[in-house]
């Protein structure tokens, strides 16, 4: 082996963001922390309480909110033993190879299922657990959550899709249906929207009936897929007999015509389904919020029910969509707590940054410069540029105050690089004099002024 070689081996190597995953950079943070307290603003004027949740929960819980037929929770999910437990989860692994069953079973015949634990792919499910486990039904209802973090899905990445992507979520849960809720809901994100300036906003809605009449559309449906079953990719095919709602949401261009051809839920709500449709729309009107019916928006799952949402926002290709929601009545019973209410939405925190990055705001906008660099050379006027460093970051100015001394034609192109507005100009004459130079980049105007008068000068000049 040559040395050069040898050289090259010793290096140590270095690492990537984990495939899917990414870091968020200044001064892009600053858009995501404007977007965020935009967030707690409006949630909290319509009385929305802020919950934090843990990111693993046990598999289970999952695989009965979301569904163990979903996407998210049979392809997407990120599962693995609890910590504490992986050497059973081997020392079973082993045993279980070792016997030649090549039969390997599920996950769980290796551990007890609650032992299993999976990073969360969606927030719902976790208040749901939260609102039981802490008799949140006692509290006045109803009770209105939100939450806004990292989630996890193991899909392709692709623009507006990653591994590990992040939220804006709320929900509703316990008191009445009443349409103005949903409503209400729909009213708040999209307050949101319009406060954050996002652009092309469309609001898609839909209600898809409840246990009463759903099922009895989705047998028809079913026979009517049936017939038209050779003219369907392999996905929708499947998907007859899985979960024939979903073969709605299809984008395959050569079963378009097919689709629209279908059945439409609309046409077979029972009467308290399409009276609580027709409420919905009248009470969205009432609130001036624009929507567009679209009879293909489903949920496939059995307890979403009546209204579903979507919006979709500009300049993100074809994953548009930047908030999904819907009323899910059935959810807290089926894990275990009383009879309950619930609505919510989720909001795709990556394509809303994504379609305000994409339209007028640019990051360097909000760029994170500071407004003064203090220019300092020697002793003396170090411990003086300390002490104004401190006042001025007091009174909320941003301020530089380079670790090392430089010379001052040094430091003013350190200043111009990082875009500071002014420089404060500390040498041994200014700090003897008690008169400092304060100098604006932009047009070189220099000003002489005392340490008292410094921080009301700014304040003036902003
Ligand atoms: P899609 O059809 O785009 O996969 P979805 O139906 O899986 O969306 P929901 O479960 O309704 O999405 O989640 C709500 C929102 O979260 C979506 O509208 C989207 O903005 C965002 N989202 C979902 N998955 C991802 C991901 N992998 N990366 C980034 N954002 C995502
Ligand atoms: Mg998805």
């Amino acid at each position: 082996m040559s040395e050069g070689a040898a050289k090259k081996e010793d290096k140590p190597r270095k690492f990537q963001a984990i495939r899917g995953t990414r870091d968020l950079l200044p001064p892009e943070t600053a858009l995501w922390n404007r977007v965020e307290q935009t967030a707690h603003e409006v949630f909290a004027t319509f009385g929305f309480g802020e919950i934090r949740l843990p990111i693993v929960e046990e598999v289970e819980l999952f695989a009965r909110a979301v569904g163990q037929e979903t996407d998210i929770v049979n392809k997407e999910m990120c599962t693995f033993p609890n910590p504490m437990r992986f050497s059973e989860f081997y020392r079973r692994l082993r045993e279980s190879v070792s016997k030649g069953t090549n039969e390997m079973g599920t996950l769980t015949d290796l551990l007890p299922e609650s032992e299993m634990i999976s990073l969360r792919p969606e927030a719902t499910a976790g208040v749901c657990r939260a609102y039981v486990e802490h008799n949140m039904q006692q509290l006045p209802q109803p009770v209105k959550l939100y939450t806004m973090g990292p989630m996890f899905r193991w899909e392709r990445p692709q623009k507006g899709r990653y591994r590990q992507f992040y939220q804006i979520d709320a929900e509703v849960l316990g008191g009445t249906d009443a349409p103005a809720i949903d409503a209400e809901v729909i009213e708040m994100v999209m307050t949101l929207f319009e406060r954050l300036g996002l652009e092309g906003v469309q609001l898609h809605i839909n209600s898809i009936g409840d246990r009463n009449c759903r099922p009895k559309y989705v047998e028809l449906l079913r026979a009517e897929l049936q017939k038209v079953k050779d003219k369907l990719g392999a996905d929708s095919q499947r998907r007859i007999e899985t979960n024939p709602l979903r073969v709605l949401d299809s984008k395959l261009e050569s079963e378009q015509k097919i689709i629209e051809n279908l059945p439409r839920i609309g046409d077979h709500l029972c009467q308290d389904c399409a009276t609580h449709y027709a409420a919905v729309k009248h009470e969205l009107g009432l609130r001036g919020v624009k929507y567009q019916e679209n009879w293909r928006l489903v949920r496939g799952l059995d307890y979403y029910m009546r209204t579903t949402f979507e919006i979709t926002a500009k300049g993100l290709g074809s994953q548009n969509a930047v908030c999904g929601g819907g009323r899910y009545d059935g959810l807290v019973e089926l894990l275990g707590g009383p009879p309950t209410k619930g609505i919510g939405f989720a909001i795709g925190e990556d394509r809303l940054i994504l379609s305000l990055l994409e339209t007028a705001h640019s990051p360097l906008a909000t760029r994170h410069s500071p407004l003064l660099y203090i220019a300092w050379m020697g002793e003396k006027a170090y411990t003086t540029a300390i002490r104004a460093a401190k006042n001025l970051r007091n009174a909320g100015f941003r301020v530089e105050l380079p670790p090392v001394e430089q010379k001052f034609g040094k430091a003013l192109g350190q200043a111009d690089k990082l875009g500071a507005r002014f420089a404060l100009i500390l040498g041994d004459n200014e700090v003897s004099s008690g008169e400092w130079t304060l100098k604006t980049l932009a047009d070189g105007k220099q000003e002489k002024l005392g340490e008292s008068d410094l921080v009301e000068h700014l304040k003036k000049q902003l």
